[in-house]
């Protein structure tokens, strides 16, 4: 007998260095590789198309394969000239947060299963109420995006509203219960409507609000509200940015106890900017709020935060309860969402706003709208047009009389791997649309940005006033 023991976890550290080496060289030349990947690179994924491994494999050469043809199969979002789908990149202290973590696995599901994850969500959930001024006394739970986030909300939302009505729609279900009424705008994102489906509230059974030129509600079009209203409004259209008059709205429901949801992936963070926060007034008055982390926060993906006025709502839409999660389970994150297991994700969050500080986060929303402002002044100047009023960090642009070769343009600039961006349609026009989300971009990637356009712009003989 030896008590010479190997400990396993060595090969975790072995791996770990590997990798870290590998994510290291990556990140080290997104500034000059094509934001899109090669067709090569994407042609050469087939070789991961293989039979699975008979026999077991170095970690180390597993991993090496992964980024040997991986890497050059990524969209460089990580990178600083991405400006689609409002996504930024991963702050540095987040992808330190997510290394620790993956060391860590820890479990956040109670106090019982990681003190530390149950720390860091009330701090963080602390910070970020005091952040967006909403009330202190709010549930907040950690989720996976802002669809989750709107699913918990709503959720809350419907039991309250039918409670009010005396109906327990957890035990009793949605078969034969008292009507709820839903007000969204016709602005409203696809996932909501998603979201409605899941609840079993009908992605049409919606009452549709009329939205002004920039897409936000108008506040006369809003119906007569009742007790069982739910209306779900949006800090950020997805296009042009706009935000609901959520404070007017707010006051009218509060009058007859309609239930108001603000959807704010990205443009809830105005709130935390001095120079957008009037954009946002009277948001806090809302009941249910939900945003994402992995949009202008700049943490990694699978981050969505939810806050509720109403914990007992959420907490009733959301408790899990089994004799097995009693002692030291009380009041935890399980209660807040739907996922039992979980990965300890506010981790992220709290180290985003730790290694940012107020002023950082007031400096990445400002620093963004003024990117976004820079680029409509320069497309503007050459003859293109601008749809939307630049409040935040969206840009839809459009061209006077060369609308139908603007697809066209949008791939010939995404093909020469200088910036990624997407078409869009938007008020019965066809363009693009730029997002302007990342804590990576300079000033100088937007000036390549513009000269990208203005290349393939000539190119494609759209005409434009001067380059
Ligand atoms: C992105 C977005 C969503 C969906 O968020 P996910 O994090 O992708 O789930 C919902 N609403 C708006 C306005 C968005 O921009």
């Amino acid at each position: 007998m030896t008590n010479h023991t190997v400990n396993p976890l060595h090969e975790s550290i072995r791996v770990m260095e590997s990798s870290l080496s590998s994510a290291t060289a990556y990140l080290d030349e997104l500034s000059s590789r094509s934001v899109a990947p090669s067709e090569q690179a994407v042609t050469d994924l087939a070789l991961l198309d293989t039979e699975m491994p008979t026999q077991a494999q170095d970690p180390v050469a597993t991993i090496e394969l992964l980024s040997r043809l991986g890497s050059p199969a990524t969209v460089a979002t990580a990178g600083g000239r991405f400006y689609g789908l409002v996504v930024g990149g991963s702050l540095p202290a987040t992808v330190g947060s997510r290394v620790l973590a993956a060391a860590w696995d820890q479990l956040a599901t109670s106090q019982a299963t990681s003190p530390i994850s149950m720390q860091i969500e009330r701090t963080t959930s602390k910070w970020l109420l005091s952040l967006f001024g909403l009330p202190a006394e709010c549930s907040v739970g950690f989720v996976s995006g802002t669809t989750m986030g709107n699913f918990i909300c709503l959720a809350a939302a419907r039991t309250a509203q039918l409670a009010k009505q005396g109906w327990d729609v957890e035990t009793q279900g949605l078969v034969g219960s008292p009507p709820l009424h839903i007000v969204a705008s016709e602005e409203i994102h696809v996932t909501v409507s998603k979201v409605l489906s899941m609840l079993g509230l009908g992605s049409a059974n919606v009452e549709k609000v009329k939205t002004d030129s920039n897409g936000a509600m108008l506040i006369d079009q809003l119906p007569e509200l009742t007790p069982h209203s739910i209306v779900l409004t949006q800090a950020g259209n997805v296009n042009s940015g706009a935000i609901d008059p959520i404070g007017a709205i707010a006051e009218q429901a509060r009058k007859v106890g309609a239930w108001v949801h603000v959807d704010g992936a990205f443009g809830l963070w105005a709130a935390a900017c001095h120079n957008t926060r009037d954009l946002i007034k009277g948001f806090e008055l809302a009941d249910s709020w939900v945003t994402d982390g992995h949009k202008w926060l700049n943490t990694p993906y699978d981050c969505g935060i939810a806050f509720c006025r109403h914990p007992q709502a959420m907490h009733n839409a959301m408790s899990t309860v089994a004799p097995y999660l009693s002692k030291g389970f009380e009041a935890a994150p399980k209660d807040m969402v739907p996922e039992l297991s979980r990965s300890a994700r506010a981790l992220d969050v709290w180290a985003a706003l730790h290694s940012l500080g107020v002023a950082g986060v007031d400096d990445l929303i400002q620093r963004c709208c003024r990117h976004a402002r820079m680029a409509a002044a320069a497309l503007r100047s050459m003859g293109f047009e601008i749809l939307n009023e630049v409040t935040l960090n969206q840009v839809v642009v459009s061209h006077p009389s060369q609308e139908s070769a603007l697809a066209n343009l949008v791939d010939s600039v995404c093909a020469s791997g200088e910036a990624w961006f997407g078409v869009t349609r938007w008020k019965g026009r066809d363009g693009f649309r730029l997002s302007f989300s990342s804590w990576v971009t300079q000033d100088s990637d937007v000036e390549r940005l513009i000269s990208a356009i203005a290349k393939s712009a000539d190119e494609l003989s759209i005409t434009v006033l001067s380059k």
